[in-house]
């Protein structure tokens, strides 16, 4: 399953990251995810909390940020959002020279570690590229 693959090698990127002041559990992971990733976000959500058993990440919350698709046509400058599935054919000139100008996320963003020190939840911020396969 594609999901899972995803979900283990994000598990992974966040386990290698170091810890910051010392935060072990990770309670909330975020994650940008394009409309054009191909990955289905419930399916996602689900392989998510499977892959992280077991890890600090265990019964971490995965908030993704949807990212819609938007192409740009080259020799026009037109910009569109190309829905799903992509429509990469300009609606304004028909030309066939559209750009991907996003869609295509998949990226972590964030991590939320659970701090029992101070009874709140502190945000910590790393940049964790997921690597597609
Ligand atoms: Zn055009």
């Amino acid at each position: 399953m594609h999901e899972m693959s995803i979900a283990v090698a994000m598990v992974e990127q966040v386990t290698e990251t170091p810890a910051a002041d010392g935060c072990q559990a990770v309670s909330a992971v975020r994650l940008r995810l394009g409309e054009l990733a191909g990955v289905v976000a419930g399916s996602l959500r689900f392989c998510f909390s499977l892959a992280c058993a077991g890890t600090v990440l265990e019964g971490a919350e995965l908030l993704i940020e949807h990212v819609p698709g938007r192409a740009r046509c080259e020799p026009c400058g037109a910009e569109w959002a190309t829905g799903m599935p992509p429509q990469l054919c300009c609606p304004q000139c028909e030309g066939g020279k559209a750009e991907l100008v996003s869609g295509r996320e998949l990226q972590i963003t964030g991590l939320r570690h659970a701090d029992g020190a101070d009874g709140g939840g502190a945000a910590h911020h790393a940049s964790v590229q997921v690597k597609e396969s």
